[in-house]
């Protein structure tokens, strides 16, 4: 770390893995610029204060039952999480700011960088005169465009007929009509008014963080959100390739797929993972683990605990399809994904295309078979396979010849080799961001001055 410069960062991550990874990262940027970090966080899903020695971490309570920090409804728990913890974040500011310790006299409170989806921090920092910079997990693109998505649900049917499936939606691209469904798919109105809240603290910034994207990724959407948004805008870049997340895991890795990697062929290895959230039913995994199974291609699957639906773990996989399984596959309930995707053996990445997940497999140049399910994840797909060309689409359809069929497709065929050949300019286009001079090096300068100034 460099020298400390007597300011201090507090900041506020919502608690779920695709957004603690970010702002951890972030954390880090800023603590090797020489400010000192405060983590507030909430009970549940609480961050390993031991993984970062060098932070302080300050719990709140958050309200929720267990059964509630159980709910597969993501809008439900986001919102309730933010009825309950306004209070307890307001006596937590309050305290830090109002003490006076001896280390407090010698440090200032700079700034709060919060998750753009707590709602309510905007009045709470403005009644402590304290400058509030919003931090954003999705994609420029996404974050920007789905504040049309209240207006879409009101002009459209959710029932399309099959000719228009494909078409362009043109107040959101590259989505296409079909990816609408399953963006909609939530709790309509309590999610209208949620955005609207998002917005109106996003507008009422002093910037807003993008972590994971840059101009080589969001080139055209940073151009619009500057015109929109009308703050500063910040696209530091993948930082993660500097500054790893694996000590914000909250889950335990499993290491023994490094092994198993080391034991198979250059590019042979098809990894499938969807991320911490995406559920799937029992039918589902079965599918798929055939797929894979007969696509003969050796194979890493992380199957979450509690993420197939009505079991607890694998129990449900027949006996012949584990016979299968154990010959050429490895299944694991969580993976170290960024060493996994850096490792010579992994060829392609089986993902959901959560932004963090499709992020770290462009850095790593590893093409992608996309099977988004909600939310960002179609739009992250639909830029994966339709805008870049560096993947395949599954456009749905969870069985076993189709996945089969992609696997052969990206690992074994020469349209792999284009995808692939494709993959590593992207992969050079955003690594050079990150690297001095660079699109996101210079953004993250410029965040660093502006924190430093306030
Ligand atoms: N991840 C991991 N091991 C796994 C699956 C996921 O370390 O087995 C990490 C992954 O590297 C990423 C994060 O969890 O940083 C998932 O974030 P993403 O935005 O892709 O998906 P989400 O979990 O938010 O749906």
């Amino acid at each position: 770390m460099e020298k400390s410069n007597g300011q201090r960062v507090i900041l506020f991550p919502l608690p779920l893995q695709g957004c603690i990874n970010p702002m951890i990262q972030l954390a880090m940027i800023l603590h090797s610029r020489g400010f000192s970090i405060t983590v507030i966080h909430t009970r549940f899903n609480a961050p390993k204060p031991t993984s970062h020695p060098l932070f302080t971490f300050l719990e709140i309570p958050d309200g929720l039952s267990e059964a509630e920090t159980r709910t597969h409804d993501v809008t439900l728990l986001l919102t309730r999480l933010n009825r309950s913890c306004e209070s307890p974040f307001r006596d937590c500011l309050t305290k830090m700011l109002h003490s006076e310790t001896e280390e407090d006299e010698k440090q200032r409170i700079s700034c709060l960088i919060h998750d753009a989806q707590w709602i309510f921090t905007q009045p709470l920092a403005q009644s402590f005169n304290l400058p509030r910079v919003v931090l954003s997990t999705y994609k420029v693109s996404f974050f920007h465009g789905h504040f049309i998505l209240p207006q879409l649900r009101r002009e459209r049917l959710l029932s399309l007929q099959d000719s228009e499936q494909d078409d362009p939606v043109e107040e959101f691209p590259p989505l296409r009509k079909k990816d609408i469904p399953p963006i909609l798919d939530e709790e309509t109105e309590l999610l209208d008014s949620y955005s609207d809240k998002i917005l109106e603290t996003t507008k009422t910034s002093s910037g807003l963080i993008f972590v994971s994207s840059c101009e080589e990724l969001d080139q055209d959407s940073l151009r619009q959100a500057r015109q929109d948004f009308k703050v500063p805008i910040y696209a530091i870049g993948p930082s993660h390739i500097n500054f790893p997340a694996m000590s914000s895991s909250l889950f335990t890795p499993d290491e023994t797929c490094i092994q198993w990697l080391d034991k198979q062929e250059d590019k042979s290895v098809i990894y499938l993972s969807f991320g911490s959230l995406a559920n799937m039913s029992r039918s589902e995994l079965i599918e798929i683990a055939w797929g894979l199974s007969n696509s003969d291609q050796p194979f890493l699957l992380v199957v979450r605990v509690g993420s197939v639906k009505d079991t607890e773990w694998i129990e449900t996989i027949p006996e012949e399809l584990m016979e299968k399984i154990k010959e050429k596959g490895k299944i694991v309930k969580w993976a170290p994904q960024q060493e996994v995707l850096k490792h010579r053996a992994t060829g392609g990445f089986l993902t959901h295309n959560g932004w963090n997940s499709t992020v770290e497999s462009v850095c790593e140049g590893v093409p992608m078979i996309c099977l988004p399910f909600v939310w960002d994840q179609l739009l992250n797909a639909r830029f994966v396979s339709d805008v870049w060309m560096v993947g395949i689409h599954l456009e749905g359809r969870i069985e076993r010849n189709v996945i089969e069929r992609a696997v052969r497709r990206l690992l074994l065929e020469p349209e792999g080799e284009v995808i692939r050949e494709r993959m590593k300019h992207l992969m050079e286009n955003v690594r050079r961001s990150v690297r001095q001079n660079g699109s996101a090096y210079r953004s993250l300068e410029h965040l660093v001055d502006r924190i430093s100034s306030f």
